[in-house]
């Protein structure tokens, strides 16, 4: 029988379930249990992709070209898995399916409800996830606070599941915020309290509760919570602050939650150990050298807009023995102080990454200029891919006022253009090119260097291209084309041989990127900024 592990949140949200979640299922793993994990997000919206990431964080893209909630980006980070779609269930997806099979007649005239129709229409969700990849354990995470009206659906499914699956196969792992008053030093324990009372109101008891605090909880804070939550002792534990999100499994099973869990389903392992996780996570934290660099956008301000950047930044890190140390930096300042570009000569390497529309835009173009004209390891990714071609026509090509027509479609040189399949689309959702697909590399390059194949599989999420039509002539003017898509079409990645290091993709290589294996366009960027640092006149990798 497979295992449902239900993870909930109190008190407010961010406080790090995903985290928590994830950890749950590395502990499990380490033990060789084969897990999988779904994010259950109870907004309307069908899938992620058409929020906005400086409101919601950024979207990651799975495999198949679904749009998920950031957190799912955790979870393939932890477990070193690739998830699918079904791997991310929205309120919009169940009311989406239940109203079209009532459309149908499905419910041979019945008065359709929450009870039992949408409820039963999540858990057959939870199941054919667990059926597809034949787990031991399956994490469910709900998304936002015990509390919400908009989770109670997804809540009283969880109930069910237990009444269904059994005891034994089930466990409640609640996460709630223990605050510190800064006055009194004291840690809060009446706030889990509450939290704990709100689910049981649902009709849910928490076997596991979790505290989210900044330091490990006292004796007599864990024997408040685990009496006033009706848990025994044990099966309190603290999520703490820690140095890398990557220390987290660690932390909790040092403090017994794996072999509580375990014990609690029935889940038999042999011994097992952490030194190759701790390994990874140690070079991550504690490496010998250092490079800044500063990732130029239009979201930079709140970095859950840029996450799996920031993480595959991290893993290359890890890799070169070096911290990385990441500002982020609004281009639309540039625009307003263009001689404040200078700044950017204190940093080893420049990213620009993906993003749509205007706004900003002439200020990353500007990071780029600098960038290519100062000899200063660059990365683009995505949108910063397109804009390193329309930086590199109008700069080296002399195509004056050449754009990419999502941000002047009146461009006397559009070389970026609207893929063709995208031109007559009303539907914004899910419509995008998306998701893993074969890119084929140029043996002699550098990306041939950094991913040493002449086929790889990396994902996308655009709607627009180069323009064929201006390929011969930047090639003419030192630009190499070095991906590009199987029938040689689409080009995906550029780079320019007579710079210390400039290279963008199209595809977005930090959706694939795992702590101790980053990607390789990640490996390379860092690493060349290492180089740069040490004055080493070309980037060895
Ligand atoms: N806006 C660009 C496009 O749609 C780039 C997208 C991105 O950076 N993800 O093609």
């Amino acid at each position: 029988m497979t295992k449902y592990i239900f993870v909930t949140g109190g008190v407010l949200s961010s406080v790090g379930k995903g985290v928590v979640c994830a950890s749950i299922g590395r502990i499990l793993q380490v033990r060789g249990f084969k897990v999988t994990a779904i994010k259950i997000d109870p907004y309307l919206n069908f899938d992620a992709g058409t929020m906005n990431p400086f409101e919601h964080g950024e979207v990651f893209v799975c495999e198949d070209g679904g749009m998920m909630d950031l957190d799912l980006g955790t979870y393939e980070r932890f477990l070193d898995i690739n998830l699918s779609r079904g791997a991310n269930i929205t309120t919009g997806q169940i009311y989406g399916s239940v109203i079209d099979k009532e459309r149908k007649g499905d419910f041979l005239g019945k008065c359709v409800q929450i009870i039992p129709h949408i409820t039963d229409e999540i858990k057959n969700r939870m199941r054919k996830v667990t059926r597809l990849n034949s787990v031991d354990a399956v994490l469910v995470e709900c998304g936002g606070t015990v509390g919400d009206i908009e989770s109670l659906p997804f809540l009283e499914a969880f109930r069910q599941m237990r009444i269904e699956e059994g005891f034994l196969n089930t466990l409640f792992v609640h996460v709630p915020l223990v605050p510190i008053l800064d006055v009194t030093n004291e840690q809060k324990s009446k706030p889990a309290q509450h939290s704990v009372q709100e689910l049981r109101r649902i009709g849910l008891q928490p076997d596991v509760i979790v505290g989210r605090c900044r330091k490990m909880l006292k004796k007599d804070t864990v024997k408040k919570i685990a009496l006033f939550g009706s848990v025994d002792e044990k099966a309190v534990f603290t999520s703490p602050d820690v140095k890398s999100i990557y220390k987290l499994p660690i932390v909790l099973d040092k403090q017994g939650l794996g072999n509580y869990i375990c014990e609690r389903l029935g889940l038999n392992h042999k011994d097992y150990a952490w030194s190759k996780w701790r390994q990874i996570v140690e070079s991550m934290i504690n490496a010998k050298h250092e490079v800044k660099i500063a990732i130029c956008g239009k979201y930079a301000t709140f970095a859950d807009s840029y996450v799996s950047i920031n993480e595959a930044l991290k893993h290359a890190g890890g890799l070169c023995d070096t911290k990385i140390k990441i500002d982020w930096i609004e281009t639309e300042s540039f625009e307003e102080k263009p001689e404040t570009i200078k700044s950017l000569s204190s940093y080893h390497g420049i990213l620009v990454p993906g993003g749509f529309g205007e706004r900003a835009t002439e200020g990353k173009i500007a990071v780029i200029k600098y960038a290519r004209e100062n000899d200063l390891p660059f990365l683009g990714i995505c949108f910063g891919f397109q804009l390193s071609a329309v930086e590199f026509a109008r700069h080296s090509c002399m195509l004056e006022d050449a754009n990419s027509t999502e941000i002047n479609p009146k461009t006397p040189h559009p070389v970026v253009d609207l893929l063709p399949e995208q031109r007559n689309l009303n539907y914004k959702g899910a419509t995008m090119r998306l998701g893993g697909m074969p890119v084929g590399i140029k043996p002699g390059t550098t990306a041939y260097k950094l991913y040493k194949s002449e086929q790889i599989l990396e994902r996308h999420r655009h709607r627009y291209e180069i323009n064929p039509k201006y390929i011969p002539q930047m090639e003419k003017n030192g630009l190499v084309f070095s991906g590009f898509t199987i029938d040689k079409t689409r080009m995906e990645i550029l780079e320019l041989p007579s710079h210390f290091f400039f290279f963008a993709t199209q595809f977005h290589p930090e959706f694939k990127s795992r702590p101790g294996r980053p990607d390789p366009a990640f490996y390379g960027f860092v690493k060349a900024s290492l180089d740069k640092k040490s004055d080493v006149s070309q980037p060895i990798f």
